[in-house]
This record gives structure tokens, C-alpha cells and sequence, in this order.
């Protein structure tokens, strides 16, 4: 707080104006009309999920800090540099601003021991917080809509929620999207694959880097997602977990891939997508688009079967997947996606402030019959002039005007103007009957 200013200025003088307060960096205001499009979406994913049956569930955006370091793994980007971690002023406990929702998901299925009666399909949508650098389609606070299935261990529901993303897609328009696709096997496979991984960078250590160097023994498949091109040669005659696979994750593999034929959903297999959390198992993938630069994954997920126990409960498969909500609207707004209108169906002209009781009451009128009705709003020194009025009115994308003048009033009738079709003739209707009016007509605005 600055400090009080009216000791200081003396009497009549000006006070210094305020210094201006901006937000968090990487923190994004979403304002109107832009908010519109994110409704939309949203929407769409509420629809979409419905049909799916997955439900809806809303968990806290603050959680123990334990949970990410003990569920995503501590040798990760996001918990060794991108958490947002504070300490509860009053006991001390350690908190996190979640920086993803799967392992608060599991924290919550556990808590309320959820799988109980059998596996469950949710979704949620909501911010999350990654100390990053901010770039275009990478931020500090960014959205996440994901999907997740919880107690089902089969092929067939990796299969679905890969066929759930890719509807999305289809139905929000997004072209350029490939899908890539791969197995991280069980760990045991994996612990096999490590072995001769860390064998093979051992023998090019001096092409690695300091992040990759440090990572060697504690996480060194995390090195094969590594984005810095010194290193890809020996990334790419790396040993390819999926030669590590055996007959069990290879069939589930195959499964997944034949559902998806059966549906006619390409994909390519990428042997070196890893992902960024520790606790994914067999099936990851990844929906990428070309068209976004270096940020052009938009959604990510896989199998995560060993987490549940991870997080202390008993133990029960799972799968899902986080799509990026800044990049999708990003991509969309790429390929010329005009954007959603919201305009309201009528802007209420009102000439004189004693015009506004009846005025009001015949909006409320409207507005439950569904009708869509924006009030003109005075200065607080009066309406303003007509033309002022009116020149609002066009600017609100209102197709059509309703006058409050006096003279109507006084017969118990309102104007109406049409806003679009140019000089639109003006003809009145009776206080009476134009929310009907209005409401029979607002199939047509
Ligand atoms: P990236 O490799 O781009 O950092 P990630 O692997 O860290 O992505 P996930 O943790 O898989 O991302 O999150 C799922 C999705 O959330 C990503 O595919 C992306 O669309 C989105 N996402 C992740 N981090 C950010 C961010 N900082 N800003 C905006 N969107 C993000
Ligand atoms: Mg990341």
C-alpha cells in the first residue's frame, strides 16, 4: 500500500495521481469479446463430454506440495524449476499452486477412496501455474481442460480418450493436428532399457549438456526429449525403449493402435516421446501442430497405472490426458476462426431518466423469455442525447432497438428500429405484447 497521501498535499492542491498496478507476468487478463471465445470452447468441451459420459469434477487449485514432488517425480522440469510453492503462514505446511490436475485428481480418488464402487471418467477444466519463461502459447497461468479414466486397465480406453481429443478437433474446426503416439512399457522394461540408455550416454558424455549430465542416473529418458540440437545425434542412436517392450505391453500397444485404424485416426509412432512427468506407462501421446512454433503441443497424456498407489492408495490403472487451452484458441485464431458473437438481440433507447422504471420492468420482461436485452446507461447526469443513444446502440451488434420514448409511453407503447437492414423504418409496439414480440422473433435475429 502507498502510503497515505492527504497529509501531504496541501489543501486545493492535487493529489499525485496513483502509481498504476499491473498484473503477474505471465499472467494473462482475458477480457471481452475474447472471453467469448473461451465460452465457446468451453462449451463444446462440456457438450462433447457429455456425450462420452465423462463427468465433471472441480478440484483446488492450492495443494500439499508433497503431491507433485512424490507424483510427477522430483527429477522433472516441473517440480525441480516451475512450481509455484509457498508456506502456509500459519503451520508452516508446504503448498503448491497446481501446475497440472492428474495428481490432485489422485490425491482427491484417494482421499475419498472414489474407485470404490468401480472405475470413474471425469474431466475438468480450470488454471494452472508453471514458472516459466512467458512466450507466445507458453504462460505462467495457463488452462488445462483434461480427461481422465480411473480404474480401467484396458487398451480400449486409451483407444477412447484418443478418440474423445480427436472428436474435439473435428467439432471446434482445428486442422493440422497430427497425433503421435508411443509405448513406455512397464517398469521393468523400463529399468531394462535404463540400463543400457545410461550405457550409451556414458560413451558421448562429453555431447551432453549440464541438464542432461545431471540427469544421467536419476532420470535418463527425460535426456531423449532434450531440444538442444548439439545432442540429437546421439539421442537419435539412442537404444529405443520400445525394442525393450514384451509380449503383454506390446499387445496392449497393438490394441490401442487397431482401435484406432478401426476408427480411422492417423497417428505416427514417435519412439522418443517420453513426456514430462515420471508417472506415465505404457500408451503417451501427443497432438501436435505445426503451426504454433516451438509450442505446438497441445494436448499430451497417457497411462499412468502406478500413480494411485504412488500417492498411498490402493493400487488401480488410469489413463488421461491435458490439453492446452491458450494453444487451441491460439491455433484456431491461426486458421482465421472468426470468433463467437454474443451481441444482444436488443439495446434499449431510453430519451428520459423517468422512462427508466417502465423501461426496466419491460426488459426483465424479455430477458425471461430468454431474450438477450442491453439498457442503455446514463452518465449519472442524465441519458444522453439521441444520437449518442442510438450510436450505442449500433455499436452493440443489437439488431434492434426498442425507444422508450415519452410519447410512446404515454399510449402504452414502445419503438421499434431495426439496427441492421440500414434505415430500418421505426413502428411501435404495445408495452403489452413486445417481450412476445421479441421472443418470437428471436429465432430469426
Ligand atoms: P511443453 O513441452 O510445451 O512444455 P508439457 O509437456 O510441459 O508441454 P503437459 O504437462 O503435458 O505439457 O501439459 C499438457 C498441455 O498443457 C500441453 O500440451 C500444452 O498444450 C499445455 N501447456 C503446458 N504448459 C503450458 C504453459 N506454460 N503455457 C500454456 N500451455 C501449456
Ligand atoms: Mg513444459
Amino acid at each position: 500500500m502507498s502510503e497515505p497521501l492527504k497529509d501531504k498535499a496541501p489543501q486545493g492542491e492535487k493529489a499525485p495521481k496513483a502509481q498504476k498496478l499491473v498484473g503477474v507476468k505471465g499472467m494473462n487478463d482475458i477480457l471481452a469479446p475474447e472471453s467469448a471465445r473461451w465460452e465457446w470452447l468451453e462449451a463444446q468441451v462440456r457438450g462433447l463430454m457429455a456425450r462420452y459420459a465423462y463427468r465433471n469434477v472441480r478440484l483446488p487449485i492450492v495443494e500439499p506440495t508433497a503431491l507433485f514432488v512424490r507424483g510427477l517425480g522430483e527429477v522433472t522440469d516441473i517440480v525441480e524449476k516451475e512450481m509455484y510453492s509457498f508456506e502456509d503462514r500459519l503451520n508452516g505446511e508446504q503448498l503448491t499452486l497446481r501446475p497440472e490436475g492428474t495428481a490432485g485428481l489422485v490425491r482427491a480418488v484417494v482421499e475419498h477412496n472414489w474407485l470404490y464402487e468401480g472405475g470413474k471418467r471425469v474431466y475438468y477444466m480450470g488454471p494452472m501455474f508453471r514458472h516459466e519463461r512467458p512466450q507466445r502459447g507458453r504462460y505462467r497461468q495457463f488452462h488445462q481442460v483434461g480427461a481422465e479414466v480411473l480404474g480401467f486397465g484396458g487398451p480400449e480406453v486409451d483407444a477412447e480418450l484418443i478418440l474423445l481429443a480427436h472428436d474435439l478437433w473435428k467439432q471446434l474446426g482445428l486442422h493440422d493436428v497430427r497425433l503421435e503416439l508411443n509405448s513406455l512399457g512397464q517398469p521393468a522394461e523400463r529399468q531394462a532399457h535404463r540400463v543400457a540408455l545410461i550405457a550409451h550416454l556414458e560413451k558421448h558424455i562429453d555431447v551432453l549438456d549440464e541438464e542432461a549430465k545431471r540427469r544421467l542416473h536419476s532420470n535418463p529418458l527425460r535426456i531423449l526429449d532434450t531440444k538442444n540440437p548439439a545432442m540429437q545425434s546421439v539421442v537419435e542412436s539412442a537404444p529405443r525403449l520400445l525394442d525393450f517392450l514384451g509380449e503383454a505391453s506390446m499387445a496392449h500397444f497393438a490394441a490401442v493402435k487397431a482401435m484406432l485404424d478401426a476408427n480411422g485416426v492417423a497417428y505416427s509412432i514417435n519412439p522418443r516421446l517420453v513426456r514430462g512427468m515420471d508417472y506415465y506407462n505404457l500408451t503417451v501421446f501427443e497432438f501436435i501442430t505445426t503451426r504454433l512454433g516451438s509450442q505446438g503441443t497441445i494436448c499430451g497424456g497417457g497411462r499412468y497405472d502406478y500413480l494411485i498407489e504412488q500417492v498411498g492408495g490402493k493400487p488401480a490403472p488410469a489413463v488421461g490426458w491435458a490439453l492446452g487451452v491458450e494453444r487451441v484458441l491460439e491455433l484456431l485464431k491461426e486458421q482465421g476462426e472468426a470468433g463467437q458473437a454474443v451481441d444482444p438481440d436488443v439495446y434499449a433507447i431510453i430519451p428520459e431518466t423517468a422512462a427508466l422504471p417502465v423501461a426496466m420492468r419491460v426488459l426483465q420482461e424479455l430477458r425471461a423469455l430468454g431474450v438477450s436485452a442491453q439498457m442503455h446507461a446514463g452518465s449519472g447526469e442524465g441519458m444522453g442525447s439521441m444520437k449518442s443513444q442510438f450510436k450505442k446502440a449500433d455499436s452493440s451488434g443489437a439488431r434492434y432497438a426498442l425507444v422508450f420514448g415519452a410519447e410512446e409511453l404515454a399510449q402504452d407503447q414502445v419503438a421499434v428500429k431495426s439496427l441492421r437492414d440500414g434505415a430500418g423504418a421505426q413502428r411501435s409496439e404495445s408495452l403489452q405484447t413486445v417481450a412476445t414480440w421479441a421472443h418470437t422473433l428471436q429465432s430469426t435475429l
